[in-house]
């Protein structure tokens, strides 16, 4: 779309140690995520896997080793190269006071409503979107705190198929999904794959199934 993607060769961590404070949280993690494919990280609550798609993203610098994507230590990468660069779902999806469609279009303004629509459709929303009494254009605020934890999940996930970014991070984006709408965005994901390098952070093993690596941290280590 457009023609402007930054290019985008993967990302790599080299024994990365990091800590938030006095205990450390990754103990020397070194994985690759190659261009085009869809890494998967699992593992136990605690293990490090939100702290991982952090440091990718340099919401925090690493405290030994290094993050790079496409060859470039992240150090390097100004915010808005960045930006430019990666999607992120995150946990908990935090809302503005606007519309359905606004919300959507959060980073990607210029979007138009089929680009919207489009999007929606691969996070399994636009059915529940055509339900409200003003369908795109319902105020998130009119709908007071109504909007179920996978809704918001869905809006989540909808930004960053309309982002278009050719780094997708998602932190658990199906948690709070029912196994079908989890599997209209698999299978977005997987279609998507092909331009995009993804990484994918799951508990679920049903999740995990479309990654074409999987790799698992235990206690700050990955295997
Ligand atoms: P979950 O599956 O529950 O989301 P996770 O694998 O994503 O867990 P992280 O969120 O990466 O785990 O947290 C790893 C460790 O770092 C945990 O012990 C957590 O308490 C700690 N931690 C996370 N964020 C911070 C922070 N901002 N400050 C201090 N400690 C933190
Ligand atoms: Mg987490």
């Amino acid at each position: 779309s457009g023609g402007k993607k930054a290019a985008f060769t993967g990302a790599e961590c080299r024994k990365v140690d990091f800590s938030y404070g006095a205990e450390p949280i990754l103990d020397g993690v070194s994985l690759s995520v190659p261009e085009g494919r869809i890494v998967g990280v699992s593992g136990r609550s605690g293990s490090g896997k939100s702290t991982l798609l952090k440091l990718l993203m340099r919401f925090w610098d690493v405290g030994s080793g290094a993050v790079e994507l496409s060859g470039t230590d992240v150090k390097e990468l100004n915010t808005a190269c960045l930006r430019d660069l990666e999607s992120y779902v995150t946990q908990e999806t935090i809302l503005f006071h606007d519309t359905i469609e606004n919300n959507i279009k959060i980073g990607r303004l210029d979007a138009t409503r089929e680009q919207v629509e489009a999007a929606a459709k691969k996070a399994a929303l636009h059915e529940f979107i055509l339900t409200l009494p003003q369908g795109y254009d319902t105020h998130v605020g009119e709908l007071g705190d109504t909007l179920s934890g996978g809704e918001r999940q869905r809006i989540g996930v909808a930004r960053a198929f309309l982002h278009d970014a050719p780094f997708l991070l998602l932190d658990e984006p199906t948690s709070n999904l029912d196994s079908l709408s989890e599997g209209i965005i698999l299978k977005a994901l997987r279609e998507e794959g092909a331009g995009r390098t993804i990484v994918l952070v799951s508990h679920r093993a049903s999740t995990m199934g479309v990654a074409d690596i999987v790799y698992k941290m235990n206690s700050g280590r990955v295997s």
